[in-house]
């Protein structure tokens, strides 16, 4: 996506750590209008499969999968992080370790809201090495739902992420593929830019 990939350059600040920084278009402040344009992008991309949910994880999915919920007129649904294990309800959990935060959390999502008979679009900002959507696929699994596929925006093509969401056999789509890039000068290289 085009329009991405041109704004990722612009405003993306590469960090130390193989971490890239959009906060100010994507994971902090968001450009709503930017929003709209993935979401009508996710909407081509999956054209002619049934979706009637989207699923994210909180916190930085949430405010791209509202967007891409509306596109494809579909409730949103986050799953929550929590670092307890004592967690009451009836919940599906799973669990996932942050890239960025370095920790294991537990991912809840309520069984009230994703079953048997629901067909579920995976939704995150950033696929690194794949341990959240791979928790998000966990809890459509053992809730009973269809995994209809995970689209993310970014895709840090040098991580092993794409690989093992793609060798799952999971219809992945990224809206970007970052294969590389330089701390020190910054630049950003997309995978069809070889
Ligand atoms: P994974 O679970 O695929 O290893 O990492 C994906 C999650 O980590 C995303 O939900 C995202 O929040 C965070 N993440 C991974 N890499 C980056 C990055 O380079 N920049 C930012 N801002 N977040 C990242």
């Amino acid at each position: 996506m085009q329009l991405l990939k041109d704004r990722i350059r612009k405003d993306g600040k590469v960090k130390e750590g193989n971490v890239l920084k959009v906060d100010s278009f994507l994971n902090h402040q968001m450009d709503i209008k930017l929003f709209e344009e993935i979401g009508k992008e996710f909407k081509r991309r999956f054209a002619g499969e049934e979706i009637n949910k989207i699923l994210t994880i909180e916190a930085s999915g949430i405010g791209i999968a509202c967007v891409v919920a509306q596109s494809f007129d579909v409730p949103g649904v986050f799953a929550k992080k929590t670092k307890t294990k004592n967690i009451a309800g009836d919940v599906y959990t799973s669990k996932v370790e942050s890239y960025t935060h370095g920790r294991v959390y537990d991912i809840i999502v309520s069984k009230e809201f994703l079953g048997k008979g629901d067909r579920v679009l995976l939704i995150d900002d950033f696929l690194a090495n794949g341990k959240a959507l791979e928790g998000l696929a966990d809890l459509v699994k053992m809730s009973g739902a269809e995994l209809v596929g995970a689209g993310v925006v970014i895709e840090k093509g040098f991580q092993v992420g794409g690989d093992v969401i793609r060798s799952k056999g999971i219809h992945l789509e990224s809206l970007a593929i970052v294969d590389s890039m330089d701390e020190k000068t910054g630049t950003i290289v997309f995978r069809d830019e070889h």
